[in-house]
Protein backbone atom coordinates (compact mmCIF):
# COMPACT_ATOMS: atom_id res chain seq x y z
CA UNK A 1 0.00 0.00 0.00
CA UNK A 2 1.39 3.40 -1.00
CA UNK A 3 2.17 6.10 1.67
CA UNK A 4 -0.27 6.12 5.07
CA UNK A 5 0.48 9.84 6.17
CA UNK A 6 -0.20 13.20 4.37
CA UNK A 7 1.95 15.56 2.69
CA UNK A 8 2.65 19.32 1.73
CA UNK A 9 5.28 21.03 -0.01
CA UNK A 10 8.50 21.88 1.74
CA UNK A 11 8.04 25.40 0.01
CA UNK A 12 6.24 27.20 -2.41
CA UNK A 13 6.42 26.62 -6.15
CA UNK A 14 5.64 29.20 -8.85
CA UNK A 15 4.96 28.59 -12.45
CA UNK A 16 4.17 31.01 -15.31
CA UNK A 17 3.41 31.30 -18.84
CA UNK A 18 0.50 31.17 -21.81
CA UNK A 19 -2.89 28.87 -21.86
CA UNK A 20 -3.48 26.49 -24.64
CA UNK A 21 -7.19 27.73 -25.49
CA UNK A 22 -6.67 31.35 -24.44
CA UNK A 23 -3.33 32.20 -25.16
CA UNK A 24 -3.11 34.15 -21.91
CA UNK A 25 -0.56 34.59 -19.66
CA UNK A 26 -1.07 33.40 -15.93
CA UNK A 27 0.84 33.02 -12.61
CA UNK A 28 0.25 29.66 -10.26
CA UNK A 29 1.18 29.55 -7.03
CA UNK A 30 1.30 26.23 -4.74
CA UNK A 31 1.92 26.78 -0.98
CA UNK A 32 2.31 24.53 1.91
CA UNK A 33 -1.25 23.83 3.74
CA UNK A 34 -1.54 22.54 6.95
CA UNK A 35 -3.17 18.54 7.62
CA UNK A 36 -6.70 18.13 7.00
CA UNK A 37 -7.16 21.32 4.46
CA UNK A 38 -6.52 19.42 1.30
CA UNK A 39 -6.28 21.09 -1.84
CA UNK A 40 -8.01 24.74 -1.88
CA UNK A 41 -7.94 27.15 -4.30
CA UNK A 42 -7.87 31.03 -4.90
CA UNK A 43 -8.60 32.73 -8.22
CA UNK A 44 -7.43 36.37 -8.93
CA UNK A 45 -9.12 37.83 -5.94
CA UNK A 46 -12.07 35.14 -5.40
CA UNK A 47 -12.12 33.98 -1.97
CA UNK A 48 -10.33 30.19 -1.14
CA UNK A 49 -12.42 27.70 -1.96
CA UNK A 50 -11.77 23.82 -1.35
CA UNK A 51 -10.83 22.50 -5.02
CA UNK A 52 -13.37 19.54 -5.55
CA UNK A 53 -15.83 18.43 -8.08
CA UNK A 54 -17.96 20.52 -6.67
CA UNK A 55 -16.33 23.34 -8.64
CA UNK A 56 -16.70 22.16 -11.96
CA UNK A 57 -18.43 24.14 -14.62
CA UNK A 58 -17.25 23.09 -18.07
CA UNK A 59 -15.33 19.33 -19.50
CA UNK A 60 -15.18 20.31 -23.67
CA UNK A 61 -11.67 19.73 -24.66
CA UNK A 62 -10.32 21.21 -20.89
CA UNK A 63 -11.72 20.85 -17.12
CA UNK A 64 -13.03 24.58 -15.73
CA UNK A 65 -13.90 25.31 -12.51
CA UNK A 66 -15.29 28.28 -11.11
CA UNK A 67 -13.86 29.15 -7.65
CA UNK A 68 -15.06 32.54 -5.37
CA UNK A 69 -16.90 33.96 -8.52
CA UNK A 70 -13.60 33.48 -11.00
CA UNK A 71 -13.26 30.91 -13.33
CA UNK A 72 -10.01 29.29 -14.45
CA UNK A 73 -9.59 26.55 -17.12
CA UNK A 74 -7.58 23.58 -18.08
CA UNK A 75 -6.96 22.72 -14.91
CA UNK A 76 -6.52 19.28 -15.52
CA UNK A 77 -2.38 18.84 -15.86
CA UNK A 78 -1.32 20.65 -12.84
CA UNK A 79 -4.06 18.56 -10.83
CA UNK A 80 -2.58 15.81 -12.14
CA UNK A 81 0.91 16.42 -11.10
CA UNK A 82 -0.10 17.40 -7.79
CA UNK A 83 -2.38 13.70 -7.19
CA UNK A 84 0.52 12.02 -9.18
CA UNK A 85 3.33 13.33 -6.85
CA UNK A 86 1.69 12.28 -4.14
CA UNK A 87 0.46 16.18 -2.37
CA UNK A 88 -2.41 15.92 0.09
CA UNK A 89 -2.45 19.33 1.24
CA UNK A 90 -1.66 22.66 -0.70
CA UNK A 91 -2.83 26.37 -1.06
CA UNK A 92 -3.09 27.07 -4.72
CA UNK A 93 -3.36 30.49 -6.15
CA UNK A 94 -4.51 31.31 -10.05
CA UNK A 95 -3.52 34.51 -11.15
CA UNK A 96 -5.00 34.42 -14.99
CA UNK A 97 -7.95 33.04 -16.70
CA UNK A 98 -6.21 29.73 -18.19
CA UNK A 99 -3.86 27.57 -16.11
CA UNK A 100 -0.18 27.68 -18.23
CA UNK A 101 0.59 24.80 -20.81
CA UNK A 102 4.05 24.89 -20.19
CA UNK A 103 5.17 22.37 -22.82
CA UNK A 104 2.18 20.19 -22.92
CA UNK A 105 2.44 17.84 -19.80
CA UNK A 106 2.71 18.13 -16.67
CA UNK A 107 6.81 17.29 -16.44
CA UNK A 108 7.81 21.16 -15.08
CA UNK A 109 4.95 20.89 -12.24
CA UNK A 110 5.89 17.55 -11.35
CA UNK A 111 10.00 18.25 -11.41
CA UNK A 112 8.89 21.50 -9.29
CA UNK A 113 6.97 19.45 -6.61
CA UNK A 114 9.73 16.55 -6.63
CA UNK A 115 12.64 19.57 -5.97
CA UNK A 116 10.68 21.45 -3.50
CA UNK A 117 10.07 18.28 -1.90
CA UNK A 118 7.10 16.63 0.66
CA UNK A 119 6.84 17.29 4.47
CA UNK A 120 4.72 13.99 5.72
CA UNK A 121 2.59 15.42 8.69
CA UNK A 122 1.27 13.77 11.49
CA UNK A 123 -2.27 13.01 10.33
CA UNK A 124 -3.15 9.99 8.37
CA UNK A 125 -3.90 10.03 4.83
CA UNK A 126 -7.75 10.52 3.51
CA UNK A 127 -8.24 7.99 1.09
CA UNK A 128 -10.94 7.16 -0.92
CA UNK A 129 -11.57 3.32 -0.67
CA UNK A 130 -13.24 1.33 -3.19
CA UNK A 131 -15.41 -1.36 -1.58
CA UNK A 132 -17.57 -1.99 -4.79
CA UNK A 133 -17.11 -1.85 -8.72
CA UNK A 134 -18.76 1.19 -9.99
CA UNK A 135 -19.15 1.88 -13.82
CA UNK A 136 -20.08 4.83 -15.87
CA UNK A 137 -20.90 5.67 -19.77
CA UNK A 138 -20.65 8.25 -21.84
CA UNK A 139 -21.22 7.58 -25.61
CA UNK A 140 -18.19 4.77 -25.96
CA UNK A 141 -16.53 6.26 -23.16
CA UNK A 142 -16.08 3.40 -20.27
CA UNK A 143 -15.04 3.90 -17.07
CA UNK A 144 -15.10 1.06 -14.25
CA UNK A 145 -13.58 1.92 -10.58
CA UNK A 146 -12.84 -1.32 -9.10
CA UNK A 147 -11.80 -2.46 -5.23
CA UNK A 148 -7.57 -1.95 -4.92
CA UNK A 149 -4.86 -1.80 -3.19
CA UNK A 150 -3.07 1.27 -4.39
CA UNK A 151 -4.36 3.53 -7.03
CA UNK A 152 -4.07 2.18 -10.51
CA UNK A 153 -4.95 3.01 -13.84
CA UNK A 154 -5.35 0.19 -16.87
CA UNK A 155 -6.60 2.77 -19.76
CA UNK A 156 -7.35 2.37 -23.47
CA UNK A 157 -7.45 4.71 -26.14
CA UNK A 158 -8.50 4.22 -30.00
CA UNK A 159 -8.26 7.35 -32.25
CA UNK A 160 -8.32 6.88 -35.78
CA UNK A 161 -5.38 6.38 -37.32
CA UNK A 162 -1.65 7.13 -36.84
CA UNK A 163 -2.47 7.40 -33.40
CA UNK A 164 -4.52 4.22 -33.58
CA UNK A 165 -5.49 1.77 -30.54
CA UNK A 166 -2.97 1.92 -27.31
CA UNK A 167 -3.30 0.56 -23.85
CA UNK A 168 -1.02 1.26 -20.58
CA UNK A 169 -1.26 -0.15 -17.21
CA UNK A 170 0.27 0.43 -13.76
CA UNK A 171 0.19 2.06 -10.07
CA UNK A 172 -0.28 5.33 -9.94
CA UNK A 173 2.71 6.25 -7.42
CA UNK A 174 4.99 9.16 -7.31
CA UNK A 175 8.45 7.84 -8.86
CA UNK A 176 6.12 6.03 -12.08
CA UNK A 177 4.09 9.10 -12.52
CA UNK A 178 7.41 11.97 -12.74
CA UNK A 179 8.89 9.33 -15.18
CA UNK A 180 6.80 7.09 -17.39
CA UNK A 181 3.11 9.57 -17.27
CA UNK A 182 4.66 13.51 -16.35
CA UNK A 183 6.07 14.32 -19.90
CA UNK A 184 3.15 12.75 -22.49
CA UNK A 185 2.13 16.14 -23.52
CA UNK A 186 -1.26 16.84 -25.37
CA UNK A 187 -1.79 15.97 -28.97
CA UNK A 188 -3.82 16.95 -31.73
CA UNK A 189 -4.57 16.74 -35.80
CA UNK A 190 -2.89 18.95 -37.98
CA UNK A 191 -6.32 19.78 -39.83
CA UNK A 192 -8.23 20.79 -36.18
CA UNK A 193 -4.96 22.46 -34.98
CA UNK A 194 -5.91 24.59 -38.12
CA UNK A 195 -9.60 24.47 -38.04
CA UNK A 196 -9.18 25.42 -34.20
CA UNK A 197 -6.95 28.26 -34.39
CA UNK A 198 -9.14 29.51 -37.65
CA UNK A 199 -12.00 30.05 -34.84
CA UNK A 200 -9.88 31.67 -32.78
CA UNK A 201 -9.06 28.63 -30.17
CA UNK A 202 -6.29 26.94 -29.33
CA UNK A 203 -4.62 30.08 -29.66
CA UNK A 204 -1.24 29.05 -27.21
CA UNK A 205 -0.76 26.45 -29.24
CA UNK A 206 2.54 25.27 -30.72
CA UNK A 207 5.01 22.41 -31.73
CA UNK A 208 6.49 23.16 -28.29
CA UNK A 209 3.44 22.42 -25.79
CA UNK A 210 1.96 19.52 -27.75
CA UNK A 211 2.36 16.37 -30.28
CA UNK A 212 0.54 17.61 -33.83
CA UNK A 213 -0.49 14.68 -36.24
CA UNK A 214 -0.20 14.29 -39.58
CA UNK A 215 -1.65 11.89 -41.85
CA UNK A 216 1.55 10.20 -41.89
CA UNK A 217 2.49 10.10 -38.27
CA UNK A 218 3.52 13.05 -35.56
CA UNK A 219 4.97 16.06 -36.87
CA UNK A 220 6.88 16.57 -33.84
CA UNK A 221 9.24 13.81 -32.45
CA UNK A 222 7.27 11.58 -29.70
CA UNK A 223 8.68 11.44 -26.10
CA UNK A 224 7.00 7.66 -25.73
CA UNK A 225 5.69 5.58 -28.73
CA UNK A 226 2.41 5.63 -26.67
CA UNK A 227 2.33 8.97 -25.61
CA UNK A 228 -0.85 9.20 -26.10
CA UNK A 229 -2.42 7.01 -24.02
CA UNK A 230 0.13 8.14 -21.61
CA UNK A 231 -1.09 11.63 -21.99
CA UNK A 232 -5.07 9.92 -21.35
CA UNK A 233 -3.63 8.68 -18.13
CA UNK A 234 -2.63 12.14 -17.09
CA UNK A 235 -5.67 13.53 -17.64
CA UNK A 236 -7.55 10.74 -15.79
CA UNK A 237 -5.60 11.67 -12.75
CA UNK A 238 -5.93 15.51 -12.97
CA UNK A 239 -9.42 14.85 -13.07
CA UNK A 240 -9.39 12.76 -9.90
CA UNK A 241 -7.85 14.96 -8.22
CA UNK A 242 -10.94 16.43 -7.81
CA UNK A 243 -12.10 13.30 -5.94
CA UNK A 244 -11.10 15.31 -2.56
CA UNK A 245 -9.63 12.15 -1.44
CA UNK A 246 -6.90 9.60 -2.17
CA UNK A 247 -8.01 7.37 -4.59
CA UNK A 248 -7.18 3.73 -3.16
CA UNK A 249 -8.92 2.04 -5.98
CA UNK A 250 -8.28 0.69 -9.45
CA UNK A 251 -9.57 2.91 -12.49
CA UNK A 252 -10.00 0.97 -15.66
CA UNK A 253 -10.54 3.12 -18.56
CA UNK A 254 -12.19 2.79 -22.39
CA UNK A 255 -12.18 5.55 -24.28
CA UNK A 256 -13.37 8.40 -21.52
CA UNK A 257 -12.78 11.65 -21.54
CA UNK A 258 -13.09 15.25 -18.76
CA UNK A 259 -16.81 14.63 -18.98
CA UNK A 260 -16.77 11.03 -17.92
CA UNK A 261 -14.20 11.49 -15.50
CA UNK A 262 -16.46 14.79 -14.06
CA UNK A 263 -19.43 12.46 -14.13
CA UNK A 264 -17.41 9.41 -12.23
CA UNK A 265 -15.90 11.84 -9.52
CA UNK A 266 -18.93 13.49 -8.80
CA UNK A 267 -20.66 10.63 -7.87
CA UNK A 268 -17.62 8.52 -6.35
CA UNK A 269 -17.42 12.08 -3.78
CA UNK A 270 -21.20 11.34 -2.89
CA UNK A 271 -20.34 8.05 -1.94
CA UNK A 272 -17.62 9.43 -0.25
CA UNK A 273 -19.20 11.93 1.93
CA UNK A 274 -22.26 9.81 2.72
CA UNK A 275 -20.14 6.91 3.74
CA UNK A 276 -21.84 4.66 1.42
CA UNK A 277 -19.97 2.34 -0.96
CA UNK A 278 -16.71 3.86 -0.09
CA UNK A 279 -15.12 4.77 2.87
CA UNK A 280 -12.57 7.67 4.06
CA UNK A 281 -10.13 7.40 6.80
ZN1 LIG B 1 -4.59 16.93 -21.31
Amino acid sequence: MSQQYQTTLQREVTFEGVGLHTGCRARVAIMPAPQNTGLTIRVGQGAVRALTSDLVVETVRATTIAAGGETVSTVEHLLSAVLGMGLDNAAIAVDGEEIPVMDGSARLFAEAIAQAGLTALAAPRRRFVATAPAYYRDGEGLLIVLPAADFRVRCTVDFERPVGTQYYAGEIAPAVYLREIAPARTFGWLHEVQALLARGLARGGSLDNAVVYDENGPVNELRFADEAVRHKVLDLVGDFALLGAYPQCEIVSFKSGHRLHAMAVADLRRALLSGGSAVAY
